[in-house]
C-alpha cells in the first residue's frame, strides 16, 4: 500500500485535481490511501468566517460559492456537499447566537474544510473511473487528546485505523488534519497537519511510501523567496529532513516524520503538476553528499532572552530555574546557551501580547534580564557537516566576510546542523554566502 496525500495547494482548482487524479491512477497497483487537506484557502475562510460570526454576522457566500464553482467545473452535483454546507451554517448561527466561540466549536467549523474536500475527491475520482470513498478520520479510529486547535494523536491508534481502512473495497479518500477525542469532539491537530494525519495513516498501514504532493518541486537548498539560484534535493536522510522542518522548511509538517522513522516508511515530496519528477525522497540513511552541506533555513522573527545572574549562581541552576520559569508560561526555546554566570535562549517572536513581556518581568524578579527582537536563526544542515573537515571554520569565515555576525553558536552532538543567530535584516546576505559556499565548496 502507499500513502498519498495532496495538500490543500494542490486542490485549488479542477486543472490541479486532474493532476490528483492522474497521480491516484498510476498508483492503483500499489493500493493508494489518499489523504486530502482542505481545498487550498478554504481553512483560512472558515477560520474568518468562525470569528465574523462571533461577532454577529453569519456569511458562508465565498465559502459556498467557491465549492459550487468546483463541483461545476469537475461536472459533479452541487447536491453532493449540501448538507455539509447546511450543518456549517447552523453551526455558525449558533455561535452568533450565544456570542461565544470555543477551541473546540473552532475545531467543529475548520473540519468541514476537509470533510467537503474527501468527498469532493472521491466523486470526482469515481466520476473519472477510479470508484473511491470518502472517509472521515475520526469515523476510523484517529483519537487524539482533547487539546483543540493543536490535539496530539493517543498512542496505539493505528490498529484500528488499518483494520478499518483494510474492510474497504475502494480507494479510501481520508480526510487529513482532523480527528476526534475519547468524548467524541471533532478536534483539529494543528495547522498544515495532514501531512502528519498521512504519516500516521501510512505507520497505520505499514504503506511502503508515503507520498507529499505539493506545490513546490520538492524540499530545496534554500528557500526560494530569497531569489537564489536554488535546486532541490533529491535525497535527505530522516535527521537532515527534522532539523530542516524544524527550523524553518515549510515543505513538511514537523510531526510527520516521527510514524515514518518508527516504522521505517520512505517519505517523497512531489510536486503535484509535474508528476514525472522524482522530487525528493527522506530515508532511513541518505550517503553524505560531496557537498559542504545540503541545505539552509532560516527561522525569522525570534527573540533573545539573556539571564545575568549577578551573584555568580551555578549556570546549570540558573538554567533550570529560568527554563522551567518559560516552559511554565509555555515559551519553547530553540537554542540556548550558558556561560558560568548567564543564560541565553532563543525563543520564537510571535506569542500573543506582552507573554515574552511577561517572562521577562518575572526573571527580573531574580536577575538582570535583557530581550532582544527581530533576530533570526540561520541553520546549515547536512550529515556532510560530520565528516566535512573545517566545515565549521569554512561556514563562519564566509559570513565575516559579508559582515555577518553571527551569535549563539549550537551544533548538537548529531553533527547534523550549525544553527546560528544573525539580526533578521542578515538573512539575506547570510543564507546567500552559505548557499554559495554549500554549492561551490567540495567537502575534504
Ligand atoms: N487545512 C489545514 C490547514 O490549512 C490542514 C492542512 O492543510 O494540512 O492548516
Ligand atoms: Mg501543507
Amino acid at each position: 500500500m502507499i500513502v498519498i496525500k495532496f495538500g490543500g495547494s494542490s486542490l485549488k482548482t479542477v486543472r490541479k485535481i486532474d493532476h490528483c487524479i492522474g497521480i491516484v491512477k498510476a498508483a492503483l497497483p500499489r493500493r493508494p490511501v489518499v489523504v486530502v487537506s482542505a481545498h487550498g484557502g478554504t481553512t483560512d475562510r472558515l477560520i474568518q468566517a468562525a470569528k465574523e460570526a462571533l461577532a454577529g454576522k453569519v456569511d458562508l457566500d465565498r465559502i459556498t460559492e467557491f465549492h459550487l464553482i468546483l463541483l461545476d467545473s469537475l461536472r459533479l452535483e452541487r447536491s453532493l456537499v449540501k448538507d455539509l454546507l447546511d450543518g456549517l451554517e447552523t453551526i455558525l448561527r449558533g455561535v452568533s447566537l450565544v456570542r461565544e466561540l470555543t477551541p473546540k466549536t473552532m475545531d467543529h467549523v475548520v473540519s468541514f474544510g476537509e470533510r467537503i474536500s474527501a468527498r469532493i475527491m472521491a466523486a470526482a475520482l469515481t466520476s473519472r473511473g477510479v470508484p473511491a470513498q470518502p472517509v472521515n478520520a475520526y469515523e476510523i479510529g484517529f483519537v487524539t487528546d482533547s487539546n483543540h486547535g493543536r490535539a496530539a494523536p493517543l498512542p496505539g491508534i493505528e490498529e484500528e485505523i488499518a483494520r478499518s481502512l483494510g474492510s474497504l473495497n475502494k480507494v479510501p479518500v481520508v480526510t487529513g488534519f482532523i480527528g476526534r477525542d475519547d468524548l467524541g469532539n471533532i478536534t483539529t491537530i494543528g495547522r498544515n497537519g495532514s501531512d502528519y494525519t498521512a504519516a500516521i495513516i501510512g505507520a497505520a498501514v505499514e504503506a511502503e511510501e508515503i507520498q507529499i504532493w505539493t506545490d513546490v518541486d520538492g524540499v530545496m537548498t534554500a528557500d526560494p523567496s530569497l531569489g537564489l539560484k536554488v535546486h532541490n534535493l533529491p535525497l535527505l536522510s530522516f535527521g537532515e529532513a527534522s532539523e530542516l522542518s524544524y527550523y524553518g522548511a515549510e515543505v513538511l509538517h514537523t510531526g510527520t516524520l516521527i510514524p515514518a522513522i518508527r516504522k521505517n516508511i520512505p517519505i517523497r515530496v512531489a510536486n503535484t503538476e509535474k508528476p514525472d519528477q522524482p522530487g525528493t525522497r527522506i530515508v532511513t540513511q541518505a550517503a553524505p553528499g560531496d557537498k559542504l552541506a545540503k541545505s539552509i533555513v532560516y527561522k525569522e522573527d525570534v527573540c533573545l532572552i539573556n539571564v545575568v545572574s549577578p551573584r555568580l549562581m551555578s549556570a546549570s541552576l540558573l538554567l533550570s530555574y529560568a527554563l522551567e520559569r518559560l516552559t511554565r508560561l509555555g515559551i519553547g526555546v530553540h537554542i540556548a546557551a550558558t556561560s558560568v554566570s548567564s543564560v541565553s535562549f532563543v525563543t520564537d517572536g510571535n506569542y500573543p501580547d506582552g507573554l515574552l513581556q511577561k517572562a521577562v518581568e518575572e526573571l527580573k524578579e531574580l536577575w538582570s534580564v535583557s530581550l532582544e527582537r527581530d533576530k533570526a536563526i540561520v541553520c546549515v544542515v547536512g550529515e556532510e557537516l560530520r565528516a566535512g573537515a573545517g566545515s565549521l571554520g569554512r561556514i563562519f569565515t564566509v559570513l565575516g566576510e559579508q559582515g555577518v555576525k553571527a551569535r549563539l553558536v549550537s551544533q548538537s552532538a548529531s553533527e547534523l546542523n550549525v544553527a546560528f543567530l544573525v539580526d533578521n535584516s542578515e538573512i539575506k546576505p547570510a543564507v546567500t554566502a552559505l548557499h554559495d559556499l554549500l554549492l561551490n565548496d567540495l567537502k575534504q
